[in-house]
């Protein structure tokens, strides 16, 4: 991840260099650190019976964070503290920085009886070992390692179950159209909620399917695609039949939804109709494209990796 001159100049050369991270084990703790948007970001294993909640080190961060100005944030629980630093180790200042702050980081670790251990059950003492899983690394022991691939293979070789996933995506997508209906009553085309019949009909096909595959992520949208058509037409229907029995023709909310072709030729409301139609199209793909995108590439679960780092 740096040059090997970096490298030996950061914490006394103690870190590995892999190609995208630098991991190691640095006065006792455990420590990986990778390039993120925001900077880079220093993760320690580290838990404490005697702070639990990860308070004592929260504080001593908030206070460090004020004192020096350049930590961008800290986050501190489950056997995992972070503290992202500025984006460059490159120059002398910037990593002397890192140094200075890794040791005071550990200096206080180490005073205050933080262990270090496994960051996924937390024990101490075990033998740790850096795993990439899915992009992103950890120091975990062997027990876990054996457990998380285990359940990284289940979730890849689950199914869905297609029925109940339809049924939950067309369920979801219903979240969505009530909100159409409601926007659309406040007299805006409502491609957001569009979008929102996208996302809950994923979300549907996810808990009643028990798995949102590419095969529910498909579904979803095609599931969205209808509902628009459907969430246009039953707002319109309603817009009619307020008006039509404002006029005082009493009529049925069935009988004008299911004769809307016509009444939407004689009320002269076509272009109404299909303008509605074609933006709140055009709006629920721009908003949902890529939640649908994101989701179409995450629910290939067969695509995990799992890598012991050496
Ligand atoms: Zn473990």
């Amino acid at each position: 991840m740096v040059t090997e001159d970096v490298r030996v100049r950061l914490l006394d050369g103690s870190l590995k260099n892999h190609p995208n991270c630098l991991a190691g084990i640095y006065k006792g703790y455990n420590l990986i650190i990778k390039q993120i948007d925001t900077g880079m970001l220093f993760s320690f294993n580290a838990s404490s019976e005697y702070d639990k909640n990860y308070e004592a080190i929260k504080t001593f961060l908030a206070q460090k964070s004020e004192t020096e100005g350049k930590i961008q944030t800290y986050h501190a629980e489950e056997n995992t503290i972070q503290v992202v630093l500025p984006p460059e180790l490159e120059t002398e200042d910037q990593i002397e920085f890192s140094n200075r702050m890794v040791d005071e980081i550990v200096e206080f670790l180490r005073r205050n009886y933080y262990n270090n251990c496994c960051s996924y059950c937390g024990k101490a003492e075990e033998p740790l070992h850096c795993f990439e899983i899915s992009n992103e690394y950890y120091y975990i022991c062997d027990a876990c390692s054996h457990q998380i691939k285990e359940s990284l293979q289940n979730a890849a070789n689950q199914k869905s179950n297609f029925v109940l996933g339809v049924i939950g995506a067309i369920l979801g997508s219903m979240i969505g159209c009530s909100l159409w209906l409601i926007i659309y009553k406040l007299g805006y085309i409502a491609g957001i909620a569009g979008a929102a019949m996208g996302i809950c009909a994923m979300k549907g096909y996810g808990l009643f399917g028990k798995k949102l595959d590419r095969k529910g992520v498909i579904v979803s949208a095609i599931v969205m695609l209808i509902m628009v058509f459907l969430s246009n037409r039953l707002a319109l229907s309603w817009e009619v039949y307020d008006a039509l029995n404002g006029y005082g023709f009493p009529t049925s909310f069935a009988d004008i939804f299911i004769n809307l072709g016509d009444l939407i030729k004689e009320l002269n409301l076509t272009s109404d109709y299909y303008t509605d139609l074609v933006v709140g199209y055009a709006l629920t793909i721009f908003c949902s494209a890529s939640s649908i995108c994101e989701a179409f590439s995450y629910s290939d679960s067969t695509n995990y990796s799992m890598n012991k780092m050496e």
